[in-house]
């Protein structure tokens, strides 16, 4: 089977071919570790370990590698704040951010390099760079000239002209180009520094993704992916520095997801303050986050609404029910043959999957499989049912949408139904004492009214008297 990916440097799709047959180097951005991270963080990181998966059950034997920026603004302004080292900082929230992509269900990548782990291979780059022609220094900066990288722009589809004349910020006096960067810096007072030929300092952002890529997959990769919003100027620079470093091309395919949206009132309706993956996971468990992130092809938006979330609660409740009470199911010993649904299961997945890495079609496919199976459990051959199990196994390796833990998952949800219905049976109780307190104002009862109105101050419940005669409440904190 061809796999066919959407190349970003070319804007359309090509067929997948990697520069040793059979395997992959692939390489994904990833967090910034200062604080936990955000739902919205969440779907770059499944649609990286989603297309791991995938080249896997493919067949490609897959170098992945996701960074770790350890060395960031963000973290040194973060760890100041606390009182705290920066590099130790940092180290906590590595570990925060490895809980949390297990609880999405997240299979490790091959390596997962940190920036403060990277100084020596940062540094040779960017001596490359220099002698190769494409750095200048000024005041112990190093800087990056994009006049001199004839093809600045090829991925984003934008040209330095272009830059001039979007450029809305006072332009830095040192650069020659406002569309320069910083390879490397001086480190200011109280910031983390290393050793360098142009002084203590610490490198520019673009410049770890670089080093990280040429250390652990070589000069050049088959796949790099991030988010859309990091094509430029992150991925852009990435391609300036490692072409001018390493004087071949540094990767041959671009993907890039699109954004999970929040922008709707839904949203913070449905989810109020629960932003942190942290917070989501223990409310409905990481495979609904993880569901939902995979349900939607990767480069299409995300629109998070009430409907969406309800969804991905019902189905991921469904597939593991599904998938607990098929462990029981009996072969009919006077059942032959294999349904074609089933037999057809695994092999139409696959072509979804080949088809620019589309996990929503590959569920389309799972679901018909999981509503046939149901229809005719009393009716599997022996041969059908070990198919079944291997179906159930494929969906679980190749895109996660089946949790390697179904019983957990199915824990998960039984408590949020018990949360959601003390929820309503506390919300009917407070409803019921404010229609007697409105009977017992009717009769002139005053005591009781008051009494009703104590007993739910002590619950934490605020009344409100409206002028119109209706009554509403509130939680008091
Ligand atoms: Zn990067």
């Amino acid at each position: 089977m061809t796999l066919k990916v959407f190349n970003n440097l070319s804007r359309s799709k090509e067929t997948f071919s990697p520069i040793e047959p059979g395997k992959v180097k692939f390489y994904s951005c990833g967090p910034t570790t200062y604080d936990f991270l955000h739902i919205g963080n969440a779907r770059a990181l499944v649609v990286g370990d989603l297309f791991h998966r995938i080249f896997k059950s493919l067949g490609y034997e897959v170098n992945f590698v996701r960074n770790y920026t350890d060395v960031d603004d963000k973290i040194i302004e973060r760890a100041n704040s606390l009182g705290r080292d920066a590099i130790e900082h940092a180290a906590i929230f590595v570990d925060e951010c490895r809980t949390d992509m297990d609880s999405l269900g997240m299979l490790p990548a091959t390596h997962t390099p940190k920036v403060s782990e990277t100084m020596p291979e940062i540094i040779d780059m960017i001596q490359d760079i220099i002698k190769n022609g494409y750095g200048y220094i000024v005041e112990g900066e190093v800087l990056y000239d994009v006049t001199k990288f004839k093809e600045y722009g090829k991925l984003s589809k934008k040209d330095l002209d272009g830059l001039v004349a979007g450029q809305r910020v006072e332009v830095d006096q040192k650069k020659k180009h406002p569309s320069d960067f910083v390879l490397w810096k001086p480190a200011k007072p109280g910031e983390p520094f290393w050793e360098s030929p142009w002084g203590k300092g610490r490198p520019g952002w673009h410049i770890e993704c670089s080093a990280m890529a040429k250390k652990f997959l070589g000069k050049t990769l088959d796949l790099h992916h991030g988010g859309v919003d990091l094509m430029f100027p992150h991925h852009e620079n990435e391609i300036a520095q490692s072409e001018a470093a390493n004087g071949c091309a540094f990767c041959h395919n671009w993907a890039h997801n699109e954004f999970l949206n929040f922008g709707s009132e839904k949203m913070s309706k449905s989810l109020g303050n629960v932003v942190r993956i942290r917070d989501f996971n223990e409310k409905y468990g990481g495979q609904v986050l993880r569901h939902i992130l995979i349900s939607v092809h990767y480069r299409a938006r995300l629109e998070w609404t009430e409907e969406v979330l309800q969804r991905g609660v019902d189905e991921v409740r469904r597939i593991h029910e599904f998938v607990l009470e098929a462990k029981n199911y009996i072969a009919n010993p006077k059942a032959t043959g294999v349904d074609k649904l089933i037999a057809d299961c695994i092999p139409s997945m696959k072509e979804e999957l080949s088809n620019d890495f589309n996990a929503a079609g590959s569920a389309g496919n799972f679901f018909s499989f999981l509503r046939f199976v149901k229809a005719n459990k009393d009716n599997l051959s022996a041969e059908a049912l070990k198919q079944v199990h291997e179906v159930i196994a494929f969906a679980n390796a190749s895109t996660g949408i089946v949790s390697s833990n179904p019983e957990d998952v199915l824990s998960h949800l039984k408590k949020l139904d018990q949360d959601t219905s003390t929820a309503g049976a506390e919300a009917a109780e407070i409803e019921k004492l404010i229609e007697e307190r409105k009977t017992a104002k009717a009769t002139k009862n005053w005591a009781r009214a008051d009494e009703i109105r104590d007993i739910l101050k002590a619950k934490k419940i605020e009344l409100k008297d409206n002028p119109d005669g209706t009554v509403t409440w509130k939680v008091i904190s």
